[in-house]
């Protein structure tokens, strides 16, 4: 977990190649479903562009399916669960598939770096979720919806510092987690 532009997508990557997990970003996923202009892509892209989450039961069946279907591989979440009705729904999923958590890893980094990252990332992202006026507004439906999530897993979170190198970042993660 962590807000736009901490980094979860990048670290997730590394931390998926190095423990041979499959890698699911809900993001991904969506826009993945945008391109193909399915029922799911066309409902989530006006949330989406606007910077808004995509509803609940969306994603709750998305991830119900995904992880069905991957139950016996390793996975590590990147962007889900996103609100508490998403991570009261994963705790469901997880237990009608007799698995388990390992690790929650929250990364943190300070709102005006995260602010100068996404910009900088706009340059080449072609994502048109990356402008300014949207980028500020995911970062306030971050702090409503998605921060309190800390709370919700307080007992086996781990908090990691997201600021500097790629490779600081990921070190201070493996560092918790081997
Ligand atoms: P990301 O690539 O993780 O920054 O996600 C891009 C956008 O996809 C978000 O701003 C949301 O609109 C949507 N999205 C991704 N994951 C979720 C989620 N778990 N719940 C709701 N919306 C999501």
């Amino acid at each position: 977990m962590g807000p736009p532009g901490a980094g979860k997508g990048t670290q997730a990557k590394i931390l998926a190649e190095k423990y041979n997990l499959i890698h699911l970003s809900t993001g991904d996923i969506l826009r993945r479903e945008i391109k193909k202009k399915t029922a799911i892509g066309l409902e989530a892209q006006s949330y989406m562009n606007g910077g808004n989450l995509v509803p609940d039961n969306v994603l709750l069946a998305i991830m119900d399916s995904t992880l069905t279907s991957l139950k016996d591989s390793g996975t590590i979440l990147d962007g889900f669960p996103r609100t508490i009705p998403q991570a009261e729904g994963l705790s469901t999923i997880v237990e009608n598939l007799d698995s388990k958590i390992d690790y929650v890893l929250n990364i943190h980094v300070e709102e005006q770096i995260l602010i100068n990252r996404l910009i900088e990332r706009a340059q080449n992202s072609g994502r048109p979720d990356d402008t300014e006026e949207v980028i500020t507004k995911r970062q306030k439906v971050y702090t409503k919806l998605t921060a309190p999530l800390v709370n919700f897993y307080k007992n086996n979170i781990i908090q990691i510092d997201g600021d500097g190198s790629i490779d600081q970042v990921t070190q201070r993660i493996l560092k918790q987690i081997q």
